[in-house]
């Protein structure tokens, strides 16, 4: 051992680090953030995956391939990607997450989104990023944009940049949670503005923190390929299954 992980882990003996999401003291653990049985709770989505909007299969054996859903139903975007199913551990962080902005989870949770979600897409394919943006009344109301700051750290970690003129919501919605997937797309439906000046013949990637039923991000992509863009893909830390 150097003298310096001797000092971390006198440090750690002394001073505990807690877990961010349940508060126990832990030392030696594989996160720096989190404990070991929290950490596990993270469900990382691996192949097969649906190559359309990227929904786990239940086997884990197999190519990837469309899911049922997407052989009847139109999505506006490329393909979809997410990090982790939506489980309780993730409902916990991301809640903490999407509620308090000086969460200390901010950080941990968008460096494991540039980490894992960097190894689901080809990189090299995008021009911007694209954070699912915010009514200007909830920005104002929540103070921070979630889908923003993942962007920032991913975007930063893999060199690409994040263009938040793009698109712009201009619809105010109330929260979707409880609507069925037809109501919510009908609601989502003329929420965003695209500036074509900004996305004509580009490869743009969306960013956002959840993805449920695919509705949001969907029309996105429509209005981000109306205003003339070529290739929209998503990635979302979260995905409903
Ligand atoms: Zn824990
Ligand atoms: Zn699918």
């Amino acid at each position: 051992m150097n003298l310096k992980s001797f000092l971390y882990s006198l440090s750690d003996f002394f001073f505990p680090p807690q877990c961010l999401l349940c508060n126990t003291s832990f030392i030696h653990e594989n996160s720096g953030y989190f404990c070991n049985k929290c950490y596990d709770g993270f469900s990382f989505i691996k192949s097969p995956v649906c190559e359309k909007c990227g929904l786990p299969f239940q086997t884990q054996e197999g190519e990837d391939h469309l899911c049922g859903q997407c052989i009847t139903e139109k999505h506006f975007f490329d393909k979809a990607r997410s990090v982790s199913t939506y489980n309780g551990t993730l409902r916990k962080a991301l809640h903490g997450f999407k509620y308090n902005e000086k969460s200390l989870l901010s950080k941990p949770l968008s460096q494991m989104l540039a980490a894992y979600g960097g190894n689901l897409l080809n990189l090299k394919e995008y021009d911007s990023i694209v954070p699912v943006p915010l009514h200007s009344k909830r920005l104002r109301q929540r103070g921070y944009n979630q889908a923003l700051l993942l962007a920032k750290t991913a975007g930063k970690a893999w060199g690409i940049k994040v263009d938040i003129k793009s698109l712009e919501r201009v619809k105010w919605t109330t929260p979707q949670t409880f609507l069925s997937k037809n109501e919510r797309k009908k609601r989502i439906r003329g929420c965003f503005n695209g500036n074509p000046e900004r996305v004509r013949d580009k490869n743009l990637l969306i960013i956002d923190d959840i993805y449920t039923s695919g509705s949001t991000v969907s029309e996105c992509a429509r209005i981000l390929k109306k205003n003339g863009a070529l290739k929209v893909d998503v990635l979302t830390f979260a995905r409903t299954i």
